[in-house]
């Protein structure tokens, strides 16, 4: 279980210096587009074996990004890396990350394409599930993933019981808090940041994702979206700040006032009221997966028809979240070591000058 995360800690990274070609052959198959270019299907030479290459500019960011994906591949819901490579590539330094190859695709395109055979609520629970646990492993283990959204939940096969997982570390954060000695500096609008301590903004970004996720998964839309397709509107912002969002009919009738209200929960617009893993894992939505009635949803038919529109709802999570972690750094406390604030600056250097 997750929490033995802490008790075997990872071996540290062995980033390996001998060329990839060494022990994989490099197709020329694109297993998926991201950011920062393509994931590659790679086969290892011992075994015949496939497996996913994602390469990455090799600077900070990236051993950040490795490292602490790396963290977190001993979770069952995590997309495990298997080996990472520091190669020179058309004359540049790169990281190379071999991770487990997931051949079941995106999680939505799964459900949307079941034809006539309805999703349920049920199993819309066992997803959260999965989710829930790799959240819970990261949240453990001091990491905010920041960036959980349907493009980075892929199924590891195209089997009835492939495992669900999390990928793309490329903003995951450390959320250990070195605020002992930590003075507020300026703190808008929220509680005491000694009883939250600003890890609890970076966390709350994954719970967040959770609700978008889950309301999705219930209905086929998402809670928020822009009115102007643009990837995401003053309008839509203004309803992600304000909470503002419906469970209308006809496809919300059925399902459980029990989800509704958990998803109010995750979706809460104070971060530090949102629930947090721990609640979330610990609700009977979730733990008590058998209980949840087996009502068949309108997911797959409304993804189906809406099919066209998938890419911008994608996007318009993209934009939401990158906003979420833009304002949740903005309104972390500072310390005053780390402050840049000038009337402390020049206060330091007299103090410096000072005898
Ligand atoms: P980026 O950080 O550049 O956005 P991702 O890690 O999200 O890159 O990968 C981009 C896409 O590549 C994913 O959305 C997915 O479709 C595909 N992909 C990523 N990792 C794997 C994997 N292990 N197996 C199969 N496909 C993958």
């Amino acid at each position: 279980m997750l929490s033995n995360a802490q008790n075997h800690p990872m071996p540290s990274l062995q980033i390996k210096k001998n060329a990839i070609t060494d022990e994989y052959k490099v197709t020329s198959q694109v297993l998926g587009l991201g950011i920062n270019g393509k994931v590659l299907e790679i086969i290892q030479k011992s075994t015949g074996d496939k497996y996913a290459l994602k390469m990455l500019k090799d600077c900070a960011k990236a051993h950040r990004e490795v490292e602490l994906h790396w963290r977190a591949s001993p979770c069952a819901n995590i997309v495990r890396i298997i080996d990472v490579y520091e190669n020179l590539y058309q004359g540049k330094k790169c990281l190379l990350i071999v991770m487990e190859c997931m051949d079941g695709g995106e999680l939505f395109s799964r459900i949307q394409d079941r034809g006539d055979q309805a999703f349920t609520e049920r199993e819309a629970s066992d997803i959260m599930k999965s989710i829930g646990e790799a959240i819970q492993f990261l949240h453990a283990i001091n990491i905010a993933h920041r960036d959980v959204k349907p493009e980075n939940l892929l199924f590891s096969s195209k089997r009835p019981n492939a495992l669900l997982k999390l990928t793309d570390f490329g903003f995951a954060k450390e959320t250990t808090s070195h605020n002992s000695l930590a003075t507020p500096c300026f703190t808008p609008y929220y509680v005491a940041p000694e009883v939250l301590g600003p890890e609890k903004y970076d966390k709350s970004c994954d719970m967040w994702s959770l609700g978008v996720i889950m309301y999705i998964l219930l209905c086929g839309y998402p809670p928020f979206y822009s009115n102007h397709g643009l990837a995401i509107s003053p309008g839509m912002k203004r309803r992600i700040r304000m909470g503002q969002y419906e469970f209308p009919y006809p496809e919300w009738s059925e399902v459980s006032e029990e989800a509704q209200q958990l998803i109010r929960t995750l979706l809460k617009t104070e971060p530090t009221k949102r629930m947090t893993i721990t609640e979330f894992m610990n609700h009977p939505w979730i733990n008590k997966s058998m209980k949840v009635p087996q009502t068949p949803l309108h997911t797959s038919r409304v993804l189906m028809e809406e099919k066209d529109a998938w890419e911008d709802v994608k996007e318009e999570m993209t934009s939401a979240l990158a906003t979420m972690r833009v304002d949740y750094e903005q309104i972390k406390i500072k310390t005053i070591k780390d402050s840049t604030n000038p009337l402390l600056t020049k206060r330091r250097k007299k103090a410096m000058q000072e005898p």
